[in-house]
């Protein structure tokens, strides 16, 4: 097997085997880019180290043969203590994994090779300065050694003074206290065999794969457990050789509004890790131009190369030696929701992509975030300070200081905004938990801003005016100072800090879809508008939504919906008309009964006629009524203990008691409910079909186009339905109205394994995947997602609640096998889909996949799905 590849040997669709660094390390080497020399080991190496717990047999002599190759290239041997060469070791999985994995810089450097480097390099501070990064570097991430005793040596030392500051004395001396510290975490001296270091570096970055961040990461970006990380063995060219040296990194386009320009951070005399880190301040880009002219129009030149090469945003990492540019790393960057659109518009426009290829790059998730609301912020003040808009939103929680407690807060139902000078992996769970990140220290490219922007979470970075006191739980700013608990509002859009809770409003592109604001209104919504319009003329599923009001389904239709899938008929039955209810359940005998349905009918009538006038013209589904009487009624406890004790006997109150004990259920979600409901009380059923009949009438003889179509919930027999049908078609023909399709969800695993006889009394099958995925998999869909679910998920039975999206290898197949037989004894059955999972990015593909006709969904879900089903279609 092949482990090993020189950067003159991959290419950028290699990413699987060579990791997103590699591959585009090598990509660049093709594109004549000055790229330091280096190999890659494969993600396959790495993957068999981690089975069998030590590298693969052949993985020595193929790295001997690289090292031996690069050295000759460099002219000089690893570590040589005459004249070292040094490489780095850097991880590079394939897909980004920001900060989470580990890097190792300066490999080569020893007791003797420092003063090669130095003698060399004509530079005594810069080797020792390298040499002490060398041991806290690999002490930290290959021994484990706690970072902290490394600082605090160096805090020790520095006082007050930059880093840059130490003198090469000191910095001989942090060498001898670093080793010593070595010595002391480890048990052993810090290694002088170069390639020894080399190794164990290679080894702890296959290790890092696994390292519970990366673990905690991957699950939040639902990235695969077994890809591991590449190796990327690279020589080294150095940013701390002086003020003529430097590093930085670049996005060849605001990554936050796709606007065109200069966007980067630039350190003088600093190495890599400096800058991701925030330990020191940068400076803009731009400023570049005035350091090293040369240097900066080389690199505006390579960006322009690696955009146009790309076609797409593109964020890179590179290094200044001494006046000589080297590219140190690039990919097709992250970037924000709107900049995502924005962006995309804008490469059709400069012709550098069609509109399919913009609709193909862009995403449900990306789209319902843009829809979140933003703060209203007219009236609400002056700010409390101003940051970076580093990521996008509207956060409103309480502060909240450590990873931990916003951990523990959030478990609670608490909203915190993690306030941090800076944040370093090891807060990754505290950002996943808090509603919004708030730093005083670093840029655009901090590890802050770039894991807010992964993840969509809204995060304000490097407000210098916080003097952020982690150990006393307080941040100052400008005089005000604010302790745990308090709320902040922090907007992610202007990079404004508020004290307390200001108030949010909708986002544009919901005042868009609402007709409030113009297609052309600001370049967000015009981008959101044309691929939306690319999705609508590309998709072949038909997107309805589930809504039971007249207001609801006005503003789905606004939102592009083709229709009602869902409208569930008991919230109808809530408020002021329990009371009939009741009436219905506590009827002595047929005629109180009828009695009751009488009062229900009008107002169901009305309901109805209000849905179809919003929805005119197009089809309405509405579901005959679904869940257990006794949600209607009050719960048994209560009602036990009020009649228990009143002064007085209440006989109303005595026969509720007794009604709700007879009909008590122990699984009720397993019991009366749905079709059997309408089987088992005369006329509840037939009350409504009738209403759905005369409310279609009425609103026809108001010249309207009214589409009823009627669902049976719960159907699990075609018997079950054929009752219902005949009575059904009864009333309809009574009404005037025959014709009316009637239809069954298909939610219970029985209805999908014989839809073959259930299509044959069926118009159409709407698949009710919550209960489908509930009976499926026998779970509770009320109570597992607080109980076991999070253990499910760290064990990996799943990688997502199977109720968010749909789990293809089960419940799918039951989907796949009613499509199958339900179209075969049954060519024209329409089908379609009413669960949650309608409006679910990854399911709605999956639907398109299976052949359904079309999704239905929550209204604000419509054009995520509509984007969706655009992107299935291509
Ligand atoms: C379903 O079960 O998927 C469904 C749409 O019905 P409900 O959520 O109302 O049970
Ligand atoms: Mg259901």
């Amino acid at each position: 097997t092949k482990y090993v590849y020189d950067f003159a040997e991959g290419n950028k669709d290699l990413k699987d085997l060579l990791g997103g660094k590699g591959a585009n390390l090598a990509e660049m080497v093709r594109l004549g880019l000055p790229v330091p020399p280096g190999f890659t080991i494969t993600t396959e190496a790495c993957r068999e180290y981690l089975a069998a717990g030590r590298p693969p047999d052949e993985l020595a002599a193929q790295v001997d043969a690289h090292l031996a190759a690069l050295e000759a290239t460099m002219g000089r041997r690893l570590g040589e203590p005459a004249d070292p060469l040094l490489v780095s070791v850097r991880s590079g999985a394939k897909f980004s994994m920001p900060g989470m994995m580990e890097t190792v810089l300066n490999v080569g450097l020893t007791d003797a090779s420092v003063h090669g480097l130095a003698a060399r390099s004509g530079n005594e501070r810069f080797a020792w300065d390298s040499y002490r990064r060398l041991i806290q570097m690999f002490g930290k991430t290959v021994c484990d050694v706690p970072g902290e005793a490394f600082e605090h040596a160096m805090d020790r030392v520095k006082g007050e003074r930059a880093d840059v500051d130490l003198t090469t004395e000191e910095l001989r001396g942090l060498v001898g206290e670093f080793k010593a510290i070595f010595a002391e975490h480890t048990g052993r001296d810090f290694p002088q065999d170069p390639r020894e270091q080399m190794d164990l570096a290679t080894n702890a970055v296959f290790d890092s794969w696994n390292a519970e961040r990366a673990v905690l990461y991957r699950r939040q970006e639902r990235i695969p457990a077994d890809l591991g990380t590449a190796v990327n063995i690279v020589a080294m060219v150095f940013g701390n050789l002086g003020p003529d040296s430097g590093t930085g990194v670049a996005f060849t386009r605001d990554p936050a509004t796709g606007a065109r320009g200069v966007y980067g951070d630039y350190l003088a005399n600093a190495q890599g890790e400096d800058v991701v880190a925030g330990i020191r301040n940068t400076v803009p880009l731009q400023e570049l131009e005035q350091l090293d002219p040369k240097s900066f129009a080389e690199l505006m030149a390579i960006m322009a190369t690696l955009e146009g090469h790309y076609r797409d945003l593109c964020d890179i990492e590179f290094t200044i030696e001494a006046g000589r540019l080297w590219m140190l790393q690039t990919r097709v960057g992250k970037r924000t929701a709107a900049a995502a659109f924005i962006i995309a518009s804008q490469l059709v426009d400069e012709g550098m992509i069609d509109l399919d290829e913009a609709l193909r790059r862009q995403s449900g998730a990306r789209l319902a975030q843009l829809m979140f609301p933003t703060f209203d912020d007219k009236d609400v003040g002056e700010p409390l300070a101003k940051g970076i808009a580093a990521s996008p939103g509207a956060a409103v929680g309480r502060a909240v200081f450590d990873s931990a407690r916003a951990v523990e807060e959030a478990a609670k139902g608490e909203k915190v905004i993690l306030v941090r000078r800076e944040t370093n992996p090891d807060d990754l769970p505290g950002m996943i938990a808090a509603q919004g990140i708030l730093t005083s220290r670093g840029g655009k490219t901090s590890h802050a801003a770039v894991v807010a922007r992964g993840m969509g979470k809204t995060c304000v970075c490097g407000a210098d005016a916080l003097e952020v006191d982690t150990a006393g739980k307080q941040v100052t700013v400008n005089g005000t100072t604010v302790r745990e608990g308090d709320l902040i509002s922090i907007d992610g859009t202007s990079g404004a800090i508020f004290l307390g809770e200001v108030p949010v409003q909708p986002s544009p592109v919901v005042r868009y879809f609402d007709g409030d604001l113009a297609p052309d209104a600001d370049p967000l919504v015009a981008a959101v508008h044309r691929l939306l319009t690319r999705a609508d003329e590309r998709r072949r599923l038909g997107v309805r939504t589930n809504a039971d009001t007249g207001e609801d389904a006005a503003r789905a239709r606004r939102f592009g919906a083709q229709g009602i899938g869902l409208c569930r008929t008991e919230h109808m039955f809530l408020g002021e008309r329990r009371a009939m209810v009741e009436r219905l359940i506590l009827a002595d005998g047929p005629d109180e009964q009828q009695h009751a349905l009488d009062a229900l009918l009008p107002l169901q009538r009305d309901d109805f006629a209000e849905i179809f006038r919003a929805m005119d013209g197009l089809p309405v589904t509405i579901r005959l009524i679904d869940p257990p009487l006794h949600e209607f009624l009050p719960p048994l406890e209560e009602l036990a203990v009020a009649v228990a004790t009143a002064e007085t006997p209440d006989p109303h109150q005595e026969a509720l008691l007794a009604a709700v004990r007879r009909m008590h259920e122990q699984n009720p979600m397993l019991g009366l409910r749905g079709v059997r409901l309408g089987l088992v009380i005369p006329g509840l059923f037939g009350m409504q079909v009738r209403a759905i009949a005369q409310a279609a009438a009425k609103v026809r003889g108001e010249g309207g186009d009214p589409r009823p179509e009627i669902m049976v919930p719960l159907v699990g027999a075609v018997q079950e339905l054929e009752a219902v049908r005949a009575d059904a078609e009864r009333i309809l023909a009574e009404e005037g109205t025959a014709g009316t399709p009637i239809g069954t969800m298909i939610e219970v695993p029985r209805a999908a394994l014989t839809a073959g006889q259930i299509a044959e009394a069926a118009d159409f099958f709407s698949f009710g995947t919550n209960d489908l995925t509930q009976m499926g998999w026998g779970f509770s869909r009320d109570d597992v997602e607080g109980s076991f679910f999070s253990r499910y998920l760290e064990l990996g039975v799943f990688g997502v609640s199977p109720f968010e999206t749909l789990d293809r290898d089960g419940i799918g197949r039951l989907v796949r096998i009613a499509v199958q037989e339900g179209r075969q004894a049954r060519p024209d059955l329409k089908i379609g889909v009413c669960g949650e999972h309608g409006g679910d990015p990854e399911s709605v593909r999956f639907f398109d996949e299976a052949g359904l006709d079309y999704v239905s969904c929550s209204p604000f879900r419509v054009p995520v799905a509509r984007l969706e089903a655009g992107r299935a279609a291509l």
